[in-house]
């Protein structure tokens, strides 16, 4: 079974298509790294994926869930009732470009506020995990520290702990590296590469063009609102068949 399916999914914001059409699935312990141009819609569609945003059509499945956007949100294209919804979101784990960490948190407070709060489990428990979480990305030793008193790289490391704090089937990653100084950039993708090895469901929209060839299964080149080219990062980085795929690459790399 597919983690994730994505079917023709058409998005515009307002009279603007930015998705014309995507079809992308990601196997359970994949990898899949999204490339292309600023503007290509990439951000839209993981978007999509976490039902942030509205689609007019198209199937989403994430986790055997659907996704969609419920009457109760105004857009009744995709009638996926809210519960349904907010059961099929705590599946999806995202960590975004900017750091997003609750600032009048500790670390662990940031790690254990969703099992804490959304499902209302023991904090003891919660605890004992949130603490394991943060040793695995790291940063054992920052339990107690605030975000403003941590760096953008450990930073984003406990937005990944956080995420994972949800037990997620997926993680959806929006690059994560973009806002870091350059040497801080190693340490997240070193977590990142790792949660890979251990089998974890990934699509991670990067720029990083050499973590896509070393850790990604498959690299997908979106331009313009579709999936223009895709397949092994070889392929894809060392031997692009469209002529788009080559004109990004060569700006890129
Ligand atoms: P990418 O992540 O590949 O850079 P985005 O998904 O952020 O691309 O954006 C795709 C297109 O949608 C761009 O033209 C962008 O300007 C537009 N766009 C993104 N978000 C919004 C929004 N909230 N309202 C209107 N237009 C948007
Ligand atoms: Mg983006």
């Amino acid at each position: 079974m597919s983690a994730i399916r994505i079917g023709n999914l058409h998005k515009s914001y307002g009279a603007t298509p930015v998705l014309r059409g995507v079809d992308l699935e990601v196997a359970a312990g994949e990898v899949v790294c999204v490339i292309g141009p600023s503007g290509s819609g990439k951000s839209t569609l993981l978007a999509c994926l976490n039902g942030l945003e509205p689609f007019e059509s198209g199937e989403v499945v994430v986790d055997g869930q659907h996704i969609g956007w419920g009457p109760e949100r105004g857009g009744a294209r995709q009638r996926v009732p809210e519960r349904a919804m907010t059961l099929a979101r705590r599946r999806i784990g995202i960590v975004f470009q900017a750091f997003n960490l609750f600032p009048h948190m500790t670390a662990l407070g940031n790690v254990m506020e969703a099992p804490v709060q959304v499902l209302r489990r023991p904090r003891a428990a919660v605890e004992a995990e949130a603490r394991a979480l943060l040793a695995r990305v790291g940063l054992a030793h920052k339990a107690d520290a605030y975000p403003a008193d941590l760096s953008g790289g450990q930073q984003q490391r406990v937005a990944i702990a956080r995420a994972l704090a949800m037990q997620p089937a997926v993680m959806l990653f929006d690059e994560v590296t973009s806002a870091l100084d350059p040497e801080l950039v190693g340490e997240v993708l070193a977590v990142m590469r790792k949660l890979a090895e251990e089998g974890m469901t990934m699509l991670v929209v990067t720029h990083e063009m050499g973590f896509a060839r070393d850790v990604a299964d498959r690299v997908v080149f979106m331009d313009a609102g579709l999936v223009v080219e895709q397949g092994p990062p070889a392929a894809v980085l060392g031997n692009p068949r469209e002529p788009r795929t080559r004109s990004f690459l060569g700006r890129v790399l």
